[in-house]
């Protein structure tokens, strides 16, 4: 056992958990030169992986905020409509996915977050979208930024999967660090339940961006108020491990190497399952699955093909038709390509 081995140490954390863990989390996704680090105006607490996360941010909203309203898009983790209700917010949709292209709605996103009351919370995935693998180009969210600033809603980011899209860390930042750039507020719940498979250890980070270090300060104390009752402070393991990887460089490059070899192979899974339907000759146009991004795609099945699929071909997914391409491998695509053929022919 290693001199100061945290991850045996089983004292109580701060209330806003592991003071490391929380710099390097803030750095990992604002980018380790982000000025609004450099000027103290993020204040990063934290919490009970992703979902937690969300809830504390959710909360410290409905207490302290102006508007009530989130906006979540449509569709998105099922989730978030119970967590942000429960928290106090009146959740409400924007448009998000088109079924007709199987890609974004960008012209119904942005009239729905153009027609929203000044000042709204708006939810957005950083990146990999779930459930649907649809991103906006880097284009759509330059226009996103403008549209949000300009009626001055309130962006809350959701990072769940941070360097499982692209397989590179900062590229999957980017859409989070355009906003952070304009020098104006957000929120941002980080997990690290897939990018470091620590699932069970539930371990991530909210941050919150604000305009000048005093506010940072003052609602960092508020948030200690919102978790104290809720669960005193958070657990201490896997947060050690996220901090060691984090400040080590050997383990950090080991780090991103390895997930980059998972975002390949889920790459590698979706050439490999539109090629073997391509080689059926399947009905329909699948380019959607190569051009989705990250764990999932939405297939454009629908409830009874997926009910057909799992009577006859014992495949099973979301009635919604979206499979998870990480649990697919070269040896199942040809049974999985056979029972899709089965199911639309
Ligand atoms: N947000 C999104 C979009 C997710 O897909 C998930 C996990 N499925 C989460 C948040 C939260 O996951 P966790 O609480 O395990 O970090």
């Amino acid at each position: 056992m290693l001199v100061n081995d945290l991850s045996r140490v089983k004292e109580y954390l701060p209330i806003v958990g592991l003071a490391e863990f929380n710099k390097l989390s803030a750095k990992l996704i604002f980018g380790a030169d982000s000025p609004a680090i450099q000027e103290n105006r993020v204040t990063t607490v934290q919490c009970l992986s992703g979902t937690g996360s969300l809830r504390v941010g959710g909360e410290f909203l409905a207490r302290h905020y102006h508007q009530l309203t989130i906006f979540i898009p449509a569709p998105t983790w099922g989730n978030h409509i119970k967590v942000f209700t429960l928290a106090g917010l009146n959740v409400k949709t924007y448009r998000y996915y088109d079924p007709a292209t199987r890609g974004l709605d960008f012209h119904g996103l942005l009239e729905d977050l153009g027609a929203a009351p000044a000042g709204s919370i708006v939810l957005l995935h950083a990146c990999a979208h779930n459930p649907t693998g649809v991103d906006p180009t880097p284009e759509q969210w330059e226009q996103i930024r403008q549209l949000i600033r300009s009626k001055a809603h309130l962006p809350f980011f959701d990072s769940a999967y941070q360097g499982f899209a692209s397989g590179s860390l900062d590229a999957d930042a980017q859409s989070v660090r355009m906003f952070v750039a304009d020098g104006g507020e957000c929120l941002m719940a980080q997990s690290y339940a897939k990018n470091m498979g620590l699932y069970g250890e539930r371990v991530g980070a909210l941050s919150i961006v604000c305009k000048t270090a005093d506010v940072a300060s003052r609602v960092e104390s508020q948030l200690k108020l919102v978790i104290r009752p809720m669960y005193s402070n958070p657990p201490i393991h896997g947060a050690s491990i996220v901090a060691t990887i984090l400040k080590d460089s050997d383990m950090y490059n080991e780090w991103t190497i390895e997930l980059k070899a998972m975002a390949d192979r889920i790459i590698t899974m979706r050439k490999q399952l539109f090629d073997a339907l391509s080689a059926r000759g399947t009905p329909g146009d699948w380019s959607h699955i190569i051009k989705q991004i990250g764990m999932f795609t939405f297939t454009g099945l629908n409830s009874e093909q997926v009910a057909f699929m799992t009577k006859e071909y014992h495949i099973y997914m979301t009635s919604d038709g979206r499979i998870s391409m990480a649990g697919l491998s070269s040896k199942t695509v040809p049974h999985l390509a056979d029972a899709i053929h089965a199911a639309v022919t």
